[in-house]
């Protein structure tokens, strides 16, 4: 990568970074004088002053991450195979650790695992002939939906 688009990228994330302080400044509680109306309103708004910055605080470290990558000449370089990440992918996330490649398997892997998870509690949902078999015995007494459970039985067994 050219020293000048690295240069660009290192005052992008200098000036997220400072643009935070000014950020976190506005939004420090700076009193909680008043009546209880005011109190509550203000303990709302720290709370949401607190999820806020937690949020951030995941973004703030990423940027000082790839800053940190700047200084040490690795910035732009794929986290998994070395490849240099794409400018366009840059520009549109900075802070990416993956060239899209990687990225996508990454992506892939975690789809799987959640299929994965959905698969295994379709199974533990459906309990097919014992659970239909009690649906049977129990309709046979008192009538509800006895005919659909009687037909799906039938068709398990069969
Ligand atoms: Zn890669």
């Amino acid at each position: 990568m050219e020293k000048a688009t690295i240069e660009q990228f290192k005052n992008l994330f200098l000036e997220i970074l400072s643009e935070e302080e000014v950020f976190e400044g506005k939004l420090s509680p700076t009193s909680l004088e008043g009546d209880e109306v005011d109190i509550v309103s203000t303990e709302k708004a720290n709370q949401m002053d607190f999820r806020l910055k937690a949020r951030n605080a995941i973004y703030l470290q990423k940027v000082r991450k790839s800053l940190q990558k700047i200084e040490e000449g690795t910035f732009g370089e794929c986290e998994d195979c070395g490849a240099e990440i794409s400018y366009n992918r840059l520009m549109a996330r900075p802070t990416a650790d993956l060239c899209i490649y990687c990225k996508e398997v990454e992506e892939k892997e975690e789809n799987q695992l959640v299929n994965k998870n959905r698969h295994s509690s379709k199974i533990g949902r459906v309990l097919p002939i014992e659970h239909l078999e009690k649906g049977y015995n129990k309709d046979e007494t008192s009538t509800s939906s006895f005919h659909v459970s009687h037909m799906d039985y039938q068709d398990i067994v069969s």
